[in-house]
């Protein structure tokens, strides 16, 4: 730490519009904490509505579910409006991202001939999900080196699924939605986009973009808890296009005829399944309200804020010791976390968090990430962060 540096995140701090928000999460003392792009902090309200949720289910027992039923398209209509710019009925929230994948992307299969895409550097999930969905159809799938419009041109035949993520897990590079989503489109394909490192930190608004198709995780940025459920979006004009792989009774027209066929529910609810994860759903409704409250233009904002003091403190104080950015230095091209490159990069995490120094996480092969997230973190915070990082390194990472 300098003084000057932290002063000047200090004055950061004392202009920051939603410095307030902190005090309204769960705050307790502990490492720096730099990890809530894998697990959100819990707001005090989310932990407060869950106790409620025991009441009620203590007290009201099976008419519970009266108020429980509909709380997947509640939840997905709150996340349209608050967090994905989608229209009501285009959002439920279900499952897990990886299972809402394919889901979708069977139904994509169903729906048209031709290859499936994906990306190199997609997330684990959904390279596996989408290569076994080709694999079970008899479909090609490509594997793009680059995320890019051209990449995408230059893949030869039909293509029926374009599968990719809007931020880059390890860079945090921001992928073009609204162009990839057109180049797509071009191709005869759907544009199938997980958002989990972008919803409830990025504008995604998926109206405009036209994207098609789109998954993300709640527990990320939207702070909802360990295993809550997923989204997933399904643009109005596709809703009668496609079909639930999976065609349980909760996705029924009429759940309690308990009749002899199946008939979809209208809407991007035809996608649900089974019942509902109530808990985890209270939940995803409370951190849709508290991003509504902050707005997404300012969450954004102060990510951008926050990475950009980041990147420019590991340049200034880490460099000298072997770290290099290795996330987009352009703030328009930057998701809400840096990747930190270091050729001991496994044991610097370790030593972060052995000493209960920063609670970050480590990527294959040589990153360690640093998320602040804009809600409960401080520009202090990351100061502090690249201050005790400087000092362990400085220190040999052994001392
Ligand atoms: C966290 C994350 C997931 C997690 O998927 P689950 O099936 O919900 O476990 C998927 N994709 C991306 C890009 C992620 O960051």
């Amino acid at each position: 730490m300098s003084e000057t540096s932290r002063a000047r995140a200090r004055a950061l701090d004392a202009a920051d519009p939603l410095a307030g928000l902190r005090e309204r999460f769960a705050l307790r003392d502990g490492p720096v904490y730099l990890d809530g792009n894998s697990l959100g902090r819990p707001p005090a309200a989310t932990l407060e509505r869950l106790a409620e949720l025991g009441e009620r289910w203590a007290s009201e027992l099976v008419s519970g579910w009266e108020g429980w039923l509909d709380l997947p398209l509640r939840a997905g209509d709150a996340l349209a409006r608050h967090v994905l710019g989608a229209r009501p009925g285009e959002v439920v929230v279900c499952d897990s991202v990886s299972v809402n994948l394919f889901k979708l992307a069977l139904a994509a299969v169903d729906r048209a001939p031709g290859a499936l895409v994906s990306w190199a550097g997609d997330f684990p999930t959904d390279r596996y999900v989408v290569a076994a969905v080709a694999a079970r159809a008899g479909r090609r799938h490509v594997v793009l080196g680059e995320p890019t419009a051209d990449a995408l041109e230059a893949v030869a035949g039909d293509l029926a699924l374009v599968c990719l993520s809007h931020v880059d897990y390890r860079s945090g590079a921001i992928a073009d939605l609204a162009g990839l989503s057109a180049a797509a489109r071009e191709r005869g394909a759907l544009a199938l986009w997980d958002l989990s490192h972008s919803a409830g930190l990025l504008e995604v608004d998926l109206e405009r973009s036209g994207a098609d198709l789109a998954v993300g995780c709640t527990y990320k940025y939207l702070g909802a808890g360990p295993g809550s459920p997923a989204f997933l979006y399904v643009r109005e004009a596709l809703h009668d296009a496609l079909a639930n792989p999976i065609p349980g009774w909760f996705g029924h027209a009429e759940q309690f005829a308990m009749g002899p066929a199946y008939a979809p529910r209208p809407g991007a609810a035809r996608f649900l399944t089974g019942t509902p994860p109530v808990a985890g759903l209270v939940a995803v409704l409370a951190g849709a309200e508290l991003v509504a409250e902050a707005g997404l233009d300012r969450i954004a904002a102060k990510s951008s804020a926050l990475t950009g003091l980041l990147v420019e403190l590991a340049d200034e104080r880490l460099a000298f010791h072997g770290v290099r950015v290795g996330s987009p230095r352009d703030p328009r091209r930057r998701g809400g976390h840096v990747a930190l490159l270091h050729p001991r990069a496994r044991e610097l995490c370790a030593a972060l968090v052995g000493s209960g120094a920063v609670l970050c996480d480590f990527r294959e092969p040589d990153v360690v990430r640093f998320a602040p997230t804009p809600l409960d973190t401080r520009f202090v915070d990351v100061d502090e962060a690249v201050e005790r990082t400087r000092a362990l390194l400085a220190a040999g990472l052994d001392g």
